[in-house]
């Protein structure tokens, strides 16, 4: 009966490698959990890095001015989907067209998630378009390559924290700029537009809050909260800020700014507006990007990095 020990060999020879199996999947599952919980606490402020944000700056400057409907804001746009797509983020293209003081043009915002089951409630948003000019050369290295160069290097570290990185839903807004003045139908296209579609959608609701960026890499920065600055914001701002010891960088501004944050707000998303208006080369073809610099964005990103991930959602 060789049939029989040998049969037996094999049972006991299996019941050991499932033992094992066993052994091995607790270990794995430990490990797992383990890794969950470094990832957990890892100290995402710690990891933004503003050579990063002011690389990305820089190969938005190299596309030349980026006004809405033209290819250089197309292949940013391209830029920006390959850094958000490589960093694990998935990238939706809201494409529209509204009516500007220069006919019908098309805009396109793009809207990032993180993991499969993530049910944002945050949003952190900046514009990319550049504004329009007819007669000179403007590459918005500050307005708006810094903040969208931000925004980037913080997908990169919200990535590191997948649950953190699930919460929050990236917005890059087109035609922020007005080609004439800020009215009801010039500037904020995107934001707006964004902002219709969450009410159309009965989504607004779902969004406790949120961070806008823009103007954030003069290389002397202040960032200047304009005075309706949700307070829960502005103190969780203020104390990441304190934690990090650059408090010294953030104060009121005096008079109201109108940017993306505008329609946000009046669809009772509160959000706040982080950004340095005193910044001379404004909407100038001086906004080169020599005026900027990583520590600035640095600092921007590693408050709002804390912020998100030590104050937005305890
Ligand atoms: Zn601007």
């Amino acid at each position: 009966m060789p049939a029989k020990p040998g049969f037996l060999r094999h049972r006991a020879r299996s019941a050991r490698s499932t033992f094992a199996i066993l052994a091995l999947s607790l270990l794995a599952a430990c490990d797992h959990a383990n890794t969950e919980s470094r990832s957990d606490q890892r100290k995402i402020w710690e990891d933004f890095s503003g050579d990063k944000a002011l690389a990305h700056v820089q190969a938005m400057v190299d596309l030349g001015p980026r006004p809405p409907g033209t290819e250089a804001i197309e292949k940013t746009r391209a830029y920006l989907i390959k850094q958000l797509e490589s960093a694990g983020w998935k990238v939706e293209r809201q494409s529209f067209s509204d009516h500007t003081p220069r006919g019908k043009m098309q805009f396109v915002n793009l809207l990032a998630t993180f993991g499969a089951q993530g049910a944002p409630s945050f949003l952190a948003c900046s514009h990319y378009d550049t504004k329009t000019f007819d007669n000179a050369r403007f590459v918005g290295a500050n307005d708006a390559g810094s903040s969208t160069g931000v925004l980037l290097e913080l997908a990169r570290v919200l990535a590191e924290r997948p649950e953190l990185a699930s919460k929050v839903k990236l917005v890059f807004f087109d035609g922020e700029e007005a080609y004439e003045n800020f009215t009801e139908t010039d500037g904020l296209f995107g934001s707006r537009y964004f902002a219709k579609q969450l009410v159309a959608q009965d989504k607004a609701k779902l969004f406790r809050g949120g961070i806008l960026f823009d103007m954030v890499g003069d290389r002397s920065l202040t960032i200047t909260l304009p005075p309706d600055s949700p307070p829960d914001l502005t103190s969780g701002i203020f104390a990441a800020a304190d934690a990090l010891k650059l408090r010294k960088h953030f104060t009121y501004f005096d008079r109201d700014i109108t940017d993306d944050h505008t329609p946000l707000n009046e669809i009772g998303i509160p959000v706040i507006d982080l950004i340095d208006f005193e910044y001379p080369p404004w909407h100038t073809p001086d906004d080169t990007i020599d005026k900027l610099s990583a520590e600035s964005l640095r600092i921007t990103g590693a408050v709002a990095a804390y912020y998100l991930a030590e104050l937005a959602f305890k």
